[in-house]
């Protein structure tokens, strides 16, 4: 080994679902959303000028806080925006997770929280989720530096009810809890309700899945004046123009519509009630889904080879090679279109 070879970071980074590089796939490993994102946001993303390239963006990105406090009732200084919620998330680690004492998250959920702890040399311990995929709310009452969760929780798509939340956060008064609601929007409760009573709570959401925009990448978290405040010092330590002018002038135009929002969502939820229908006949199994994917797997075969085989036939669904859930796929709810094929495929394979 070089001397200069020692000095360089080692990392095991997060890896993200493909992107496949071929046309005519069917795409349900990434939990896009299969419709386009409001026409108010498809008709600002027509008209740029050049100072929109020449110009740095607003660093406060205060066109979009604003429409995000307006949309919620907060002020604009309950927002933290960031580049999509990985990035919101990554600075949230760094702002409040600076204690000798181990922050905790589940062993199985979003893969990214292990890789952030690791890059910023925070200590954790993953408690284990129960038999059922389900949160042990009792083991987030020992001591910690912290607390964070998605809600509901990836690649299980289970819901945990408000009042289990509220239960962690009554016994983690002493450190920050962060409810990561990526998904909150395909049929959850979001714990937005409790920052009032709840000082050390930050909510963080995403323009990626229910806003049909994980292109632009856009994400915020929601909380106390406090908190957003410090998450800015650390974020004007680090780069001030995060948000570029594009995603602050289209992500502004696309909160404001409620009812194409809550149309969309019906339609995706509709495909996954009727996803859980098609798929229990398939043979599958899967723990109830309240987000825009279900998390199945098959007495019978394989997942790593129906993946392959899903693959070979251009429908691309998620697989983890991660012990504890090596046999399931994640599959994100497309159009009933996409879907139906799915389900054609999957028939003549297990045919
Ligand atoms: C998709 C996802 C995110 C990140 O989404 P962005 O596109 O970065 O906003 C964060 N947390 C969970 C649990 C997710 O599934």
């Amino acid at each position: 080994m070089k001397a200069w070879e020692k000095n360089i970071r080692k990392i095991a980074p997060y890896v993200p679902g493909e992107q496949p590089k071929v046309k005519d796939v069917i795409k349900l490993n990434t939990n896009e959303n299969p419709y386009p994102p409001a026409p108010e946001a498809l008709e600002a993303n027509k008209k740029f000028d050049t100072d929109i390239l020449r110009l740095y963006p607003d660093p406060d990105a205060t066109i979009l806080t604003e429409e995000l406090a307006k949309f919620y009732g907060l002020d604009k200084e309950n927002f933290f925006v960031g580049v999509g919620s990985d990035d919101v998330l990554s600075i949230a680690f760094q702002t409040f997770f600076n204690s000798d004492k181990p922050i905790m998250f589940p062993n199985i959920t979003y893969s990214f929280y292990c890789v952030w702890a690791d890059m910023y040399k925070i200590p954790y311990t993953c408690p284990k989720l129960d038999g059922d995929f389900k949160l042990v709310k009792e083991d987030y009452y020992a001591e910690n530096g912290g607390v964070i969760f998605p809600n509901p929780n990836a690649p299980t798509a289970i819901l945990e009810p408000l009042s289990t939340i509220e239960d962690i956060l009554m016994h983690n008064q002493d450190v920050i809890v962060i409810v990561d609601e990526a998904y909150i929007d395909f049929g959850g409760e979001s714990a937005i309700k409790l920052l009032d009573k709840y000082e050390n709570l930050l909510v963080v959401q995403t323009f990626s899945k229910a806003r049909s925009m994980a292109g632009m990448r856009i994400g915020y978290a929601i909380g106390g004046k406090r908190l957003i405040k410090a998450m800015n010092d650390v974020k004007f330590s680090i780069n001030s123009y995060t948000m570029n002018q594009h995603s602050l002038l289209v992500g502004s135009k696309i909160i404001a519509d409620r009812e194409y929002f809550n149309e969309t969502l019906k339609k995706i939820v509709n495909t996954r009630e009727n996803a859980k229908k098609k798929l229990t006949e398939l043979g599958f199994t899967f723990p109830d889904s309240k987000a825009n994917f279900i998390f199945v797997t098959h007495e019978k075969y394989k997942a790593k080879d129906i993946f392959e085989y899903l693959k070979s036939k251009n429908i691309f669904v998620r697989y983890f090679n991660t012990p504890g859930i090596d046999n399931y796929l994640r599959i994100t709810i497309g159009t009933d279109e996409q879907m139906e094929k799915l389900y054609e495929a999957l028939e003549e394979y297990i045919k």
